[in-house]
């Protein structure tokens, strides 16, 4: 997708160094980090959301959520990590490429980002 901001980082229009990548997905530290640890995790085909998932290419979604287990694994934040997508504007969606928030690091319980906002 042409306009598409996060099409640009995989397809290299716009450097950035990937804190993990293969031949399906790609991971990228978040821009404006909500939680110590604030990754995107992301399918390296265009697909708009969850609502864009067709049976064709579900099968990315255990790739992803695998990889977020390997990723939080490899930050050190095995068993204190969450992993959240928005789905359109109204849930907060802001890019248009589906992306998955690995969020984790804290410290303490109280410093936890809430259920329901990153
Ligand atoms: P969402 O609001 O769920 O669509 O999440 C989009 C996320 O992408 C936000 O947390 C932004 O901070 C992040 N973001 C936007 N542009 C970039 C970028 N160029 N590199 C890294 N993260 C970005
Ligand atoms: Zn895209």
């Amino acid at each position: 997708m042409e306009d598409c901001v996060f099409c640009k980082l995989i397809n290299g229009k716009i450097t950035v160094d990937p804190v993990y990548q293969d031949d399906d997905v790609f991971v990228i530290k978040d821009i404006a980090p909500k939680a110590p640890v604030h990754l995107l995790i992301m399918p390296k085909v265009h697909i708009s959301n969850l609502d864009g998932v067709s049976d064709e290419n579900s099968s990315l979604l255990s790739k992803i959520m695998f990889t977020a287990k390997k990723v939080a694994n490899q930050m050190g934040i095995s068993g204190k990590y969450k992993v959240t997508t928005n789905i359109g504007e109204m849930a907060g969606q802001t890019v248009f490429h589906m992306h998955f928030h690995l969020l984790g690091g804290w410290e303490k319980k109280d410093d936890v980002v809430s259920e329901l906002k990153q």
